[in-house]
């Protein structure tokens, strides 16, 4: 089979051509600047090609048209006609309490998904633009939506009540829902596979949005995100976790409206705000951290520790831990975030070889071999996750 994998932003669109049985990945690509001008980047690993075109990309549906063509190209393309593509999976970010896992789309979940704009107002919309471009040029092909929030519906209400009066949840569903779902339950199944079943697990999706979540045989009990992904660890450019006075103070002090301190919070805050506004990458930081800026040792010093106080709260939550996996751009390949998270872990039985830590590589168990907890670096694939519940559902 071949399914067309779609991650649909505001302005960009992510896609993955792939086989849902084996992984491989025929075709992957971006479009960018959609609404603007337009550009798409193309790999197609097995031919060695890879190519960035301009291509005017007016709406979603003319970025859709030229994936289609350029996969269809003989030159840069994979498969001779779409004919080839036997259905979409689509990302979509919120799912609400209406979806516990992914969905074959027809009116009413299309419906479900706009009833949920309310709740994910920064991603549904794009989503939605992303599924409908591909109804209108592709009206024969199964479409699913694969939701992020879905994985976390197993949650107990105490994990995911917020203790703010009955109404806004019995109303407006107001809660903990939770993000990175299809990655944290990618990570889940690839724990099981490897380890078995039964497993106190901690996973720790460390990328520009990051978000820990506490998983027993399999299933999500909590997770650091929240009603949006604002919440949780300090991340790229969101704050995380704060007292939400703040955001009161700077709203009455600064002038602001509700929405310009979102966006502040969202996108100047994290370890951006932290490092003075020099990046959002751990990268930089860490460069800038090791020539003496003392900004950015800081902004990666609290990011280490939240994370840590998360991972302990958690096995707290749990009863205990097994496994610990680190996962997404800075878990898979920051070494020294790694190490600094798990410094201090020892009472819970984290023992981390060093060695093992700085290797690269694909799936690699990274604790040292009297470590009590497994601790693991696990590269995440959501695409494949979404590959194959859209293959399952368009059976
Ligand atoms: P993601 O959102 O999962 O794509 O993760 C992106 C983030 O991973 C970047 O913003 C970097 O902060 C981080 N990252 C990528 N490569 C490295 C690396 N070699 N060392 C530390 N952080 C990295």
């Amino acid at each position: 089979m071949k399914i067309l994998v779609i991650n649909a932003g505001s302005s960009s669109l992510k896609y993955q051509l792939m086989d849902p049985d084996t992984g491989d990945v025929f075709a992957k690509g971006l479009c960018e600047r959609i609404g603007i001008d337009g550009r798409l980047t193309h790999k197609a690993p097995a031919k060695d090609v890879k190519v960035t075109l301009e291509i005017p990309m007016p709406t979603h549906a003319e970025a859709i048209t030229a994936v289609l063509d350029i996969l269809v190209d003989p030159v840069n393309g994979v498969v001779s006609s779409v004919d080839e593509i036997d259905a979409v999976g689509h990302r979509v970010v919120h799912g609400g309490m209406k979806f516990a896992e992914s969905c074959l789309i027809d009116e009413a979940c299309l419906e479900a998904v706009r009833a949920c704009i309310p709740l994910g107002p920064l991603h549904n919309p794009a989503n939605l633009l992303g599924i409908e471009a591909c109804q209108k040029i592709l009206p024969d092909k199964p479409q699913v939506a694969v939701f992020d929030t879905a994985y976390h519906m197993t949650m107990p209400p105490k994990a995911y009540r917020y203790a703010i009066p009955d109404e806004y949840y019995e109303k407006d569903s107001l809660r903990r829902y939770g993000f990175h779902g299809t990655s944290h339950r990618y990570i889940a199944k690839r724990v099981e596979a490897l380890m078995g079943k039964g497993l106190k697990l901690i996973n720790c999706h460390l990328g520009n949005g990051s978000s820990l979540a506490a998983i027993y045989d399999g299933k999500c009990q909590d997770t650091s995100m929240g009603l949006s992904p604002l919440c949780g660890v300090p991340m790229g450019t969101r704050c995380g976790d704060m007292d939400i006075t703040v955001a009161q103070f700077i709203a009455k002090n600064y002038n602001k409206s509700i929405d310009e301190v979102m966006t502040i919070l969202n996108k100047k805050s994290g370890v951006f705000g932290l490092s003075g506004g020099l990046s959002s990458d751990f990268r930089d930081l860490e460069s800038a951290a090791n020539e003496g800026n003392e900004k950015c040792k800081l902004a990666l010093d609290k990011f280490a520790y939240e994370v840590r106080k998360y991972i302990g709260a958690y096995a707290a939550a749990l009863g205990g831990l097994d496994v610990l996996v680190f996962t997404a751009g800075i878990g898979e390949n920051g070494a020294t975030t790694r190490a600094a998270i798990c410094e201090g872990l020892e009472f819970l039985g984290v023992k981390l070889d060093p060695e093992k830590n700085k290797l690269r590589g694909d799936e690699r168990i990274i604790s040292a071999p009297d470590s009590k907890v497994t601790v693991w670096v696990i590269p995440t694939n959501e695409e494949l996750m979404i590959a194959q519940d859209t293959a399952e559902l368009a059976k």
